[in-house]
């Protein structure tokens, strides 16, 4: 008997999720995708560990899921390409009998039209279907001051509430370099949140509706540095958690869902003890681009005397290669690859066997 439904959850599912991932203790992996390979490696991972996932795409990731030879100059692209994976996912999850979360990663005010675009499309087809095609969307408005970052928030939030889609924001600033983004020369604290922050946020968008996560900034940092160069500070965790629980007079409960970014290279007790303090996602980008272009590169490297010319190997000068360089081998050891570090990610997060 599963826990959680087969397909893209919407509305309550995701809170049942989350609060089911504090409960027992556990975060989701939010894994970047950028085309129907790492989807369905995704797919495939999360049912070999029995476990929900989250599936996310950022604004570069849906545009090249849409095809790089597109105009994105209004991210039209960028919007089909997200929609076109949320179809995908849509038709294919129940086949690998997996719950997904699909997720849109950080939107600046800058590329807002991305995300908008990707709401009008989805109350036209709540209208008609009564569920929307993704779990939740990210506004990372860190680079407006508090205020106006939790306004604007309170705004989506109204608005995505009504069809039964969530929100993630952000406050602080995650580190390091990501999708086109440089944060590396950022005022170091802005790269660590107050609990005072949290709870104005919290109390906030708590009014509108209880579906929204919290990207803190804890010195966390997108990217693989040197050991070293990243000071962590989880506590800050802990420590909003426990203030926006002594706030609304609930001490000791974990009312914050955070979320964590920049986990790249993070040392396991640092995971563990996010989890504690109530992170319930977190995103892997880095280590699944590492590991997927590891799949290729080694391909390269095993069958060097294969892939030299269309016809002739070191099994014969007359065999054909067509089985070598036919694409299907090398994205699927591509995949596999992925699928091995995903499952790692997986037992990090103590997120084996989560749907059983
Ligand atoms: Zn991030």
């Amino acid at each position: 008997m599963s826990k959680f439904r087969s397909g893209v959850l919407y509305g309550q599912e995701l809170l049942d999720v989350y609060n089911d991932a504090k409960e027992v203790g556990y975060a989701l992996p939010g894994v970047n995708a950028v085309g129907t390979s790492t989807v369905n490696a995704i797919m495939e991972t999360a049912a070999r560990v029995q476990s929900p996932v989250i599936v996310q795409l950022s604004f570069g990731g849906g545009q090249f899921y849409a095809g790089k030879s597109l105009a994105n100059d209004k991210l039209q692209a960028s919007a089909l390409g997200c929609l076109s994976a949320a179809h995908h996912v849509d038709m294919v999850a129940e086949s690998y009998g997996v719950p997904v979360i699909m997720h849109t990663d950080h939107c600046s005010l800058k590329n807002i039209a991305w995300v908008d675009q990707l709401i009008e499309y989805q109350e036209r087809y709540y209208e008609k279907h009564g569920r929307p095609l993704f779990s939740s969307h990210m506004l990372d408005l860190s680079e407006e001051s508090l205020e106006q970052n939790v306004e604007i928030c309170e705004k989506y939030l109204k608005r995505l509430d009504a069809i039964d889609i969530g929100l993630e924001i952000e406050l602080g600033i995650t580190g390091g370099e990501e999708d086109g983004v440089d944060n590396s020369e950022v005022d170091s604290s802005k790269l660590y949140t107050h609990p005072s922050e949290v709870f104005y946020a919290y109390e906030r968008l708590s009014k509108i509706s209880p579906n929204f996560t919290v990207a803190a900034a804890f010195g966390n940092v997108h990217g693989v540095y040197k050991p070293g160069n990243v000071k962590l500070s989880v506590e800050i965790l802990k420590n909003s958690q426990n203030f926006v629980a002594d706030e609304i007079g609930a001490s000791g409960s974990k009312p914050v869902s955070f979320v964590f970014h920049g986990g790249s290279g993070s040392s396991q007790e640092d995971i563990r003890k996010s989890i504690d303090y109530g992170v319930i996602k977190m995103n892997l980008d880095t280590d699944m681009q590492w590991a997927f272009n590891a799949g290729v590169r080694d391909y390269y490297k095993d069958y060097a005397g294969y892939l030299q010319t269309q016809i002739g190997n070191p099994d014969g000068d007359d065999v054909p290669n067509k089985k070598y360089y036919d694409p299907r081998k090398v994205l699927r050891q591509a995949e596999e690859y992925f699928v091995t570090r995903l499952e790692e990610s997986f037992a990090d997060l103590n997120c084996v066997k989560r749907n059983c």
